[in-house]
């Protein structure tokens, strides 16, 4: 083969390389060391950690260890074929009837992700007669769901029932199915979906009802029963989408409802037809993990604990933790909105230098000029870490020009 006078067809993508290293916005993936943990090592060096969505300290708790390797020792290291062939071993079954009994539903099904969850169950029972009306600031997973759906999009403002409404209403003399879905928390600015209100206008114009509650289960709700058990909507949700990759310490995602929703989704969701089942050691764990949720309330207690120390102390600091133009969060996420792009990402370089693992995050992941660092608390950070971290924070602010 003539290499050498091979044009390389791919060189666009190092043009559009160029332009975010331009913008200031391209960045290089940090690697994890040692384990996910408050104080870890990336990249060589020791950093508090600010970043991960291990919000329980799940992700090293010693049961769910143990619980992944004694799976392992039993049944071996994966399951070897999709759940429809041959890759339903037992031990997916318990997990799924552990979380319908946890959340209270009739059936569950686990998927792969929480990403995968979302687009393979939007994607498999709406076609492009239907609608969905969502919210402007839902997750991408959802996103990609409606666009496999080929179903109209109607999106409304953020949090804004009222516009939901008129959604819905614009297309109430339509023949197609209509859905209504919200994140239950909003993962960028961490704060809380306003579900009796879109429950209320799904009722009102016979919508289907569902709720993303990934930044919710283990946060929210009775030993972590997410945003439809902090609301009470217990039976006013068709269907409930969860992950076993933050709070649960593990990987996957779950959607719960009734015995035929499962069963659809069992024929129907593409990734679970197409895409091999969890290994028995990522079932067992998060088997384990809701026990642990049931049994060990103190890890939700110091979630929350160091959730409000954090978020006070942040705001004496000076920083804009939002709710003037940005909604203030509800949650352990605590986003440090700073605008514009650049400046955020070389905040997030200089907190690196000085031991605090902060992510920068920018358009298109949020809006043009809402850059922000985003924060999240954890069970496990002790109140020394959390003191240390808001001095460095502070002090590179100072420096950056970010405090005054
Ligand atoms: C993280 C997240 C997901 C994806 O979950 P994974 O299990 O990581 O794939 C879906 N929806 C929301 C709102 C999320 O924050």
């Amino acid at each position: 083969m003539p290499t050498a006078t091979r044009t390389n067809p791919l060189s666009f993508l190092t043009e559009q390389l160029d332009e975010l290293k331009a913008k200031g916005t391209h960045f290089k993936l940090r690697v994890l060391e040692d384990e996910q943990a408050p104080v870890c090592t990336f990249d060589g060096k020791r950093v508090i950690n600010l970043a991960s969505n291990n919000y329980l300290g799940f992700t090293t708790h010693p049961k769910l260890r143990e619980a992944a390797l004694a799976a392992t020792r039993k049944y071996g290291v994966g399951s070897g074929a999709v759940r429809t062939i041959a890759g339903t071993m037992k031990i997916h079954m318990e997990l799924e009837e552990k979380i319908a009994r946890f959340k209270n539903v009739e059936a569950c099904v686990v998927f792969q992700s929480g990403f995968t969850a979302n687009a393979g169950t939007v994607s498999s029972f709406l076609g492009k007669d239907d609608f969905i009306v969502s919210d402007e600031l839902n997750h991408a997973s959802i996103i990609d769901g409606c666009r496999l759906s080929r179903a109209k999009i109607l999106v409304f403002r953020h949090k804004d029932v009222a516009h939901a409404e008129e959604q819905l209403a614009s297309v109430k003399n339509q023949p197609g199915k209509k859905l209504l879905i919200s994140d239950g928390v909003f993962s960028m600015d961490g704060d809380i979906g306003p579900l009796p209100g879109l429950c209320e206008a799904a009722e009102k114009y016979g919508a289907i009802m569902m709720v993303d509650d990934a930044h919710s289960s283990g946060v929210l709700g009775r030993q972590g029963r997410g945003t439809i058990d902090h609301f009470s909507m217990h039976g006013r949700v068709d269907i409930q989408v969860g992950t076993l990759s933050k709070a649960i310490g593990a990987l996957g995602g779950y959607v719960c409802g009734t015995r035929d929703l499962i069963d659809f989704l069992y024929h129907r969701a593409r990734p679970f037809l197409f895409s091999t089942s969890h290994p028995p050691s990522v079932a067992a764990t998060c088997i384990a993990a809701f026990d642990v949720l049931e049994t060990e309330p103190q890890w939700m207690e110091q979630l929350w604990a160091n959730t409000r120390f954090w978020k006070k102390e942040l705001g004496l600091l000076g920083f804009n933790i939002g709710g003037q133009t940005t909604p203030a969060s509800e949650t352990p996420i605590t986003p440090i909105i700073i605008g514009d792009g650049r400046l955020t990402m070389d905040f997030s370089r200089e907190l690196f230098k000085e031991g605090v693992l902060g992510t920068g995050i920018a358009s298109p992941t949020v809006p043009e000029g809402k850059a922000r660092i985003r924060t999240i608390m954890t069970a496990t950070h002790t109140k020394e870490e959390l003191q240390r971290a808001l001095e460095v924070l502070q002090r590179v602010g100072k420096k950056m020009g970010i405090l005054g």
